[in-house]
């Protein structure tokens, strides 16, 4: 039979052959660490989300409906991260943080959008 370690620690397991941990304390260890970890990237996403959200929202506030794509870049936005994409039926394609969105507009610029009616597109 194969020796297996337990996934915290490493001690030797005894036992049922599914057995993972040698100990309550090390499964708890274990699962702290895995959820600490997975809480990070979710918070890291989050904070991206957040800021892209941000720019948009501010711009949005102040009546600006073109950007250049260099000037968001320049405030921080990060182009990697959205929450979603709505492609209206003249097939515009409108990246959005949460309810603030962007599309191209020719040249590098890109078109503001806000959309808040969450229910049409879940
Ligand atoms: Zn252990």
């Amino acid at each position: 039979m194969e020796k297996r370690g337990c996934l915290d620690c490493g001690e030797l397991l005894r036992g049922r052959a599914d057995k993972k941990f040698c100990s309550d304390h090390c499964r708890n260890s274990y699962n702290n660490r895995i959820n600490k970890e997975n809480n990070h990237y979710v918070r890291s996403v989050h904070s991206l989300l957040r800021r892209n959200r941000r720019i948009l929202s501010d711009l949005y506030q102040e009546g600006k409906t073109r950007i250049h794509k260099d000037a968001l870049f320049a405030m921080g936005y990060n182009f990697n991260f959205f929450t979603h994409v709505i492609e209206s039926s003249s097939g515009t394609v409108c990246r959005y943080c949460y309810e603030y969105g962007y599309s191209e507009d020719g040249r590098d610029f890109y078109r503001l959008h806000f959309n808040s009616s969450f229910l049409e597109y879940s």
